[in-house]
């Protein structure tokens, strides 16, 4: 199961209500901080999630939105006494961005780790230590006004596992959970595949958080099929659609087209503008095109769960 939420929806600059754009997924007690704007801190503690212990800060690009209250969160870490190290994955860039930002924070007695995603993604278990299940995290190029990168979480779901299978191949119970968790394992003198003892995979848990961007194809394939897309959705009005491709951002309608294209379960709306003070008056908009589009505000979340 995955839990999503959403810390902050706004777009540019805080406003009472409503902190700049951010989500938190959890995973098996392990997380992943997508974006961390000025105000992150006091915007999760409100939405009642703690920041202290997240394994992976995502950052979609490097506008002051998405990364200036990162410094302030790895200080935080610091007093808190944390000693593991955090991964923080960026596009292009993120080198000379983190070399500033070490800048302000001074040394901190945790790694500080940079990790590049790539596209066909990182296996969660083998990169963070005690990471539960099987989970890739990928990035994909967006369209924004400068370089910058959506993030997908897959959490995969094995095939139906066969204890009789597993017994008539002499695998000891204290092996099943390694094939349950997809590696081979030594019993009886031989290797055992995960393939021998689990069924047909199954449809597993997808979330994707675009970060800035205007309507383009990577997203759309790179969504196919999610369970949860949180979309840019600067502006309210179909009028600004120009506007809005030109500044690297989107409609409301724009988003749902998305969510339309890729064939998404549902569609968070995050990243207003501030001239969209009621984001529901707007909603109709993504509606008509994507029923299921849903109104993303602070401190929304959702549990995601496998399908019976
Ligand atoms: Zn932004
Ligand atoms: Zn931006």
């Amino acid at each position: 199961m995955v839990d999503v939420t959403l810390i902050g929806t706004a777009a540019l600059a805080p406003i009472p209500g409503r902190a700049l754009s951010c989500a938190f997924l959890t995973c098996g007690g392990h997380s992943v901080l997508f974006d961390c704007g000025e105000g992150t801190q006091s915007a999760a503690r409100k939405a009642g999630v703690s920041l202290m212990k997240t394994d992976i800060i995502a950052l979609t690009h490097y506008h002051g939105d998405h990364i200036f209250g990162l410094p302030g969160l790895l200080q935080t870490m610091f007093s808190a006494g944390r000693t593991e190290p955090v991964y923080i994955a960026g596009p292009e860039g993120l080198f000379t961005v983190m070399s500033l930002i070490s800048g302000l924070t001074g040394n901190l007695p945790f790694d500080v780790r940079l990790a590049e995603i790539p596209a066909d993604g990182l296996r969660l278990c083998e990169m963070i230590p005690g990471w539960p299940y099987e989970c890739i995290l990928s990035s994909f190029p967006v369209k924004h006004r400068c370089i910058a990168q959506g993030y997908s979480f897959t959490l995969n779901r094995a095939g139906k596992f066969s204890p009789s299978k597993a017994q008539e191949l002499g695998v000891p119970v204290t092996m099943w959970k390694i094939l349950q968790k997809g590696e081979s394992v030594f019993a009886d003198g031989k290797e055992i595949q995960p393939s021998q003892v689990l069924g047909e995979k199954r449809r597993g848990i997808k979330v994707v958080f675009t970060g800035d961007t205007a309507m383009c194809e990577s997203l759309t394939d790179s969504a196919e099929g999610a369970d949860l897309m949180i979309c840019d959705a600067t502006y309210g009005n179909d009028s600004e659609a120009e506007k809005a491709t030109e500044r690297g951002h989107m409609t409301f309608s724009h988003a749902a087209e998305c969510a339309k294209i890729a064939g998404v379960k549902t569609l968070w709306l995050t990243h207003y503008s501030q001239s969209v003070t009621d984001p529901a008056i707007f909603l109709p908009n993504a509606q008509k095109i994507f029923p299921e589009s849903i109104c993303g505000y602070d401190g929304m979340s959702s549990t995601l769960r496998f399908e019976s």
